[in-house]
């Protein structure tokens, strides 16, 4: 049974924009996503996978450009595109709308320059990727200004760093496993630490093509949850790239970085509210349709209390979420707000998803059933874009 709409004011548009992609979510998402996690690693990246399929009828479908908007939206109408959106494909699958999601970052972390030639290069991808954590930083890497460290210390050596040469970058270093596409990424949107030569070390991001001399690749990981969303190291073996594609210089990092965050963590918030109302739609209709005690369990007390928590729950960390997209697109977007909306919804989506699997009772437990993936897409989420407990400490400093 899908939840009603509480947004009373969507306009025919919004609604046509929504019925697509639901449909695309309903129709392809879900059935490829069941399909892509019973796959091996290798298996979901392999030419004859249903992943690159589903990529291309996204991009047919034009979601992405409804997502950022024509250019003809007002920001208040493009971030009610974007949450419209959004909620459909987290619903749909969780795992490939990351994929989608991550495929953009290139490309926006490209605008903030004013290289042309490098926009071009990376306009038209299906992949790319935010190459942001390291072997040894993980939490380091999230915690932009230093929120979280320990009293003294510092966070060591970076596995990455990009060295000033006369003109050019030279990159050397090796970024984690768990960078999202990043065996598949045709581009990167790179956040590492950088030597100018002229400072202190300090971090940038450039964005550079993944089809450079010097470039590798690891092995996709095998993981819990969202399996159809590939992950991988990408090795960098003095990588030459032109000074130029630097997008965003050591003194610009801090702002920038906490802005990407401030992105990523709202977009998390969108697809995990989401994911929640997946978990409750499919709990809702299994109750009606499964007898115990003489009547559907529905009928029994405790499961009605059951879902109106679940219900709860997920409406409180969508409407949270939406009122986040939305001040983001007309006030200075707050990291903290951030923050709060990806930690509510990623924990909402592991409470909502887990009772759900407990109202299937043992089927829940099956992989007959569609619970038990959403259940693992979930908890991963709780550390995705950041672990939600230092996330906040992050936000809790900022208070
Ligand atoms: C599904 C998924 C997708 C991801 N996608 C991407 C991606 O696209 N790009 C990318 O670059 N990365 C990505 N990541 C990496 C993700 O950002 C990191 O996993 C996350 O920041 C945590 O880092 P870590 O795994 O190294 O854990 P660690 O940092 O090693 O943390 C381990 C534990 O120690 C605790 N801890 C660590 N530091 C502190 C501290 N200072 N204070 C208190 N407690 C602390 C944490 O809370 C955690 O419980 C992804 C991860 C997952 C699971």
């Amino acid at each position: 049974m899908p939840l009603a709409e509480l947004d009373v004011g969507l306009t025919d548009t919004e609604r046509a924009i929504r019925e697509t992609a639901h449909r695309f979510a309903a129709d392809v998402m879900r059935p490829a996503g069941v399909a892509l996690d019973k796959l091996s690693p290798e298996g979901v990246i392999a030419k004859d996978s249903p992943l690159w399929e589903v990529i291309r009828q996204h991009r047919a479908l034009g979601l992405s450009a409804a997502e950022t908007g024509d250019g003809d939206l007002s920001p208040i109408e493009q971030a009610r595109m974007r949450y419209i959106v959004s909620e459909e494909l987290g619903w749909g699958d969780a795992g490939l709308a990351i994929v989608f999601g991550v495929a953009g970052f290139p490309r926006m972390m490209a605008e903030l320059s004013d290289n042309a030639e490098l926009k071009d290069i990376v306009k038209d991808h299906l992949t790319g990727c935010w190459a942001i954590t390291e072997p040894d930083h993980g939490s380091d890497g999230v915690d932009i200004l230093g929120h979280a460290k320990a009293p003294g210390k510092d966070y060591g050596k970076p596995n990455v760093i990009a060295r000033r040469q006369g003109d050019d970058f030279v990159i050397s270093g090796q970024k984690s496993s768990w960078v999202s596409c990043g065996t598949i990424a045709e581009a990167a949107a790179l956040f590492c630490a950088v030597d100018t030569g002229n400072d202190k070390p300090g971090r940038a991001v450039f964005v550079l093509p993944l089809n450079l001399p010097g470039v590798s690749r690891g092995k996709p990981l095998d993981k819990i949850g969202q399996r159809p969303l590939n992950q991988g190291e990408i090795f960098f073996d003095d990588v030459r790239i032109p000074r130029s594609w630097m997008v965003v210089p050591p003194e610009g990092y801090d702002v920038a970085a906490s802005m990407v965050l401030t992105t990523a963590n709202t977009g998390m918030g969108t697809l995990f509210a989401a994911l929640a109302r997946a978990a409750l739609e499919l709990a809702i209709d299994y109750a009606k349709e499964r007898k115990q005690g003489g009547v559907p369990i529905i009928e029994h007390q405790t499961v009605r209390w059951r879902l109106s928590e679940m219900f709860r729950k997920t409406e409180a960390a969508r409407s949270l979420n939406r009122d986040v997209v939305r001040s983001n697109a007309l006030n200075q977007p707050r990291l903290e707000y951030a923050i709060a909306s990806k930690v509510t919804s990623t924990q909402t989506a592991f409470e909502v998803a887990s009772e759900a699997l407990q109202i299937f009772g043992g089927n829940g437990t099956s992989r007959e059933y569609p619970i038990e993936k959403i259940f693992r897409d979930a908890r991963s989420s709780m550390i995705e874009d950041g672990c939600n407990y230092v996330l906040g400490i992050m936000g809790g400093s900022r208070l």
